[in-house]
């Protein structure tokens, strides 16, 4: 079986080196702000009546400009430019999609200098030694010695700067083993904010202690970043800080949930997991709240890509199955139970139970066959990529969802 892999390293660039990365991606966000404008001109001249142009035909007269107009884009890589265009163009779809489904996607914004900075290239692009090499850029040096930097065919690279380091994430396409179906046990999981994540045969993930002291720092500094007045010398100073402490914190939560997957996805036959709930997650603007909801994202995908690696099955339910309101022992559905309550207590067979358990133990009876028909819930399944393949009241849930 092929696979898309991803790998990541820190690259450690001499001087030239760093002046040619921002260089590059100096042109990346140059090309992608263009091609907005035009695109938004385009479509004020036309009254709205023409679609914009798509990458393409952007491209071509993006390649006519540079000898008369952009000549200086001359010192990078073509890939910079054209892909800056691609991007751009999946922003727009995405934003189309999102009218069509109702999910707010917002309008393609412009980019600015220093926020988010990257670009992708394609061409040669190979290992020697403990060095990179990049296409225009050259050998530059990765902080991590490694045997082996990784097991196929690279694609292309994405370099991004975050706070003041430079990251190479490889786009690689490997062949490994088709993965023997596991035999392990089905397995619900509760995702949350306080315990990471609670499984149905009583075994908890919490977050790493590092965590929880960041969010406190992190909370503090962005206070404080608030108050400084933008562009003085201590506003970038802070503003530097905080994204160095927010890569940091991001950086545990993902070492985190990879153990968490892996686990899960190595030991199990059937993972089920809740949907999850993405219009309450854009609302909210505290800090802990927003790095859980981004973990849940990840989590789920890395759960489906593992899934396909290891030969287990992933089974995502619907939000609207109460999971947290039904009694994991009789069945017997609370009309409502507070978020404040961490236990649940069930008035009819007296069962007490953590209240995280009982919804993880509620998930792997729902993807149970005979209780989905009995209960006629909305359970979907998904493939490996996170996409909707089939509702359960059309199909048995064990049949062909698999790819
Ligand atoms: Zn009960």
């Amino acid at each position: 079986m092929h696979v898309r892999r991803a790998y990541r390293y820190e690259l450690d660039p001499n001087n030239s080196q760093k002046s040619s990365l921002l260089r590059h991606a100096g042109v990346a966000r140059f090309v992608y702000n263009w091609g907005l404008e035009q695109r938004l001109i385009q479509y004020k001249n036309n009254r709205g009546n023409e679609r914009f142009a798509d990458a393409m035909k952007q491209h071509k007269l993006l390649t006519s400009l540079k000898k008369t107009h952009f000549s200086w884009m001359y010192e990078c890589s073509k890939c910079a430019p054209q892909e800056a265009l691609r991007d751009l163009d999946r922003a727009f779809k995405n934003f189309y999609r999102g009218l069509k489904t109702g999910k707010r996607i917002g309008f393609p914004k412009f980019k600015r200098k220093g926020v988010h900075d990257s670009f992708r290239l394609y061409g040669i692009i190979r290992f020697e030694g403990r060095k990179l090499q990049l296409p225009r850029i050259g050998k530059v040096r990765v902080k991590e010695k490694k045997e082996n930097y990784h097991g196929g065919r690279i694609l292309s690279v994405t370099v991004r700067k975050r706070a003041d380091r430079w990251f190479a994430s490889l786009t690689v396409v490997e062949e490994i083993p088709d993965p023997n179906p596991i035999k392990g046990p089905v397995i619900g999981v509760d995702i949350g904010v306080k315990t990471l994540a609670t499984l149905s045969d009583g075994t908890t993930f919490s977050n790493p202690k590092a965590l929880g002291r960041r969010l406190k720092k992190l909370r503090r500094l962005s206070k404080s970043f608030s108050r400084k007045k933008s562009r003085s010398k201590n506003y970038e100073k802070v503003r530097l800080k905080l994204a160095k402490m927010y890569l940091k914190t991001f950086n545990i939560r993902q070492d985190t949930l990879h153990k968490l997957t892996t686990y899960l996805a190595k030991n199990h036959s059937e993972i089920v997991i809740e949907d999850l709930n993405v219009s309450g997650m854009m609302k909210n603007r505290r800090i802990a709240r927003a790095i859980a909801d981004v973990g849940m994202f990840e989590f789920r995908r890395q759960l489906a890509y593992k899934c396909t690696w290891y030969g287990s099955q992933l089974v995502v339910v619907s939000k609207t199955y109460p999971s947290s309101k039904i009694c994991s022992s009789c069945g017997h559905k609370k009309k409502v139970l507070s978020l404040s309550k961490r236990d649940y207590v069930c008035e009819v067979c007296g069962l007490r139970i953590d209240r995280d358990l009982n919804a993880a133990r509620n998930l792997v009876t729902v993807s149970l066959p005979e209780t989905q028909t009995a209960c006629g819930e909305d359970v979907r399944l998904y493939d490996s990529s996170g996409i909707m393949t089939q509702t359960s009241e059309k199909q048995e849930p064990n049949s062909s969802h698999r790819s």
